[in-house]
C-alpha cells in the first residue's frame, strides 16, 4: 500500500530523515517508534506532502506520490491526524465531521449520513457531543474527533501522529481499543507514537526511528522482545 525507498528530508539545511527505507501492506497497522526528536513527525509529514523529500521515493498504491501537492494527497486515501488534534474549535463535532467528508465531492454527498453514523458508532461520545463546540471537548474526545474526521473521507490509509500524547491511561486504552477496531473492518493504519509498548501491542509490525534512521524492524512480537528496545523504549518492568 505504501512504500518508502531510500527517503531524505529535513528544514533547510538541517537534514533530518536518513536514508529511509519501509511499507506498509493492506490491512495492517505498523507502528513507528522513537524518542523525541528522532523525526517521526518528519517522516509523516513528508509521506503528507508537507514536507518536500530532497531524495528517494514514496509510492502510495502504486503511484508515486514523491512530489504531489499537500493537498492532492487525502484524494489519493492518504490521510493524517496530526498531533495535537486540530480540531476546528469554534465548529460543532458535526461540522468538524462534515468537513472531513468534503473531499468525497459532489459524488459522495449522499454518503455522508452513512459515514457520519458509521463514526459515531466507533465513537459513541461524539454522537452525544455532536451539537457541541469542537473546542469545549476534552483532550480525549478532541483525540477521537480528529481520528474520526479523518475517517470520514474513507482513507485506504490513516496516518497517525502520536494519538496518546496528553491523555490519561484509561482515555489511550480506548483510543487504542478503536485502533484495533479500525484493522478489523479492513483499515490500514500506519501509528507513530512515543509510547512504544502500547504502540507494538496492538501493531502487527514496527520500525524504530532514531536520528532520522531506521535502526530496527520487524514483528511487533520480536520488537517487544528485542533487549534494546526493552532498553531504551519500554522501560524496566
Ligand atoms: P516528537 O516525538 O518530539 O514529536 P519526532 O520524532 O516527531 O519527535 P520531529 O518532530 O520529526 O521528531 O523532529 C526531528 C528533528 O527535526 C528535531 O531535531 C527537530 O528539532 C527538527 N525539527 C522539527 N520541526 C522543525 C522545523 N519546523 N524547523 C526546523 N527543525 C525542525
Amino acid at each position: 500500500m505504501l512504500r518508502i525507498r531510500n527517503l531524505e528530508a529535513g528544514y533547510g539545511r538541517l537534514r533530518v530523515l536518513k536514508n529511509i527505507s519501509m511499507h506498509v501492506n493492506p490491512g495492517e497497522i505498523v507502528t513507528i517508534i522513537g524518542a523525541n526528536g528522532a523525526g517521526k513527525t518528519t517522516l509523516l509529514s513528508t509521506i503528507a506532502g508537507l514536507i518536500r523529500a530532497t531524495s528517494g521515493e514514496i509510492s502510495f498504491q502504486n503511484q508515486e506520490i514523491t512530489r504531489l501537492a499537500a493537498s492532492r494527497i487525502p484524494r489519493q486515501g492518504c490521510v493524517m491526524v496530526p498531533e495535537g488534534r486540530q480540531v476546528f474549535a469554534s465548529m460543532t463535532v458535526e461540522e468538524n465531521l462534515l468537513l472531513g467528508g468534503h473531499s468525497l465531492g459532489r459524488a459522495g454527498r449522499k454518503e455522508l449520513p452513512a459515514l457520519l453514523d458509521h463514526q459515531y458508532g466507533l465513537f459513541p461520545i461524539l454522537r452525544d457531543r455532536r451539537s457541541q463546540l469542537a473546542g469545549t471537548l476534552s483532550g480525549g474526545e478532541q483525540q477521537m474527533l480528529a481520528m474520526a474526521r479523518a475517517l470520514m473521507s474513507r482513507p485506504s490509509l490513516v496516518m497517525m501522529d502520536e494519538p496518546s500524547t496528553g491523555l490519561a491511561p484509561l482515555i489511550v486504552r480506548d483510543i487504542f481499543q478503536v485502533i484495533v477496531r479500525l484493522r478489523q473492518e479492513g483499515n490500514t493504519v500506519l501509528l507513530v507514537e512515543q509510547n512504544a509498548k502500547a504502540a507494538l501491542a496492538i501493531a502487527d509490525r514496527g520500525y524504530v526511528l532514531e536520528t532520522g534512521k531506521v535502526i530496527l524492524q520487524g514483528s511487533a512480537e520480536d520488537l517487544l522482545a528485542n533487549k534494546d528496545v526493552q532498553r531504551a523504549y519500554l522501560g524496566r518492568e
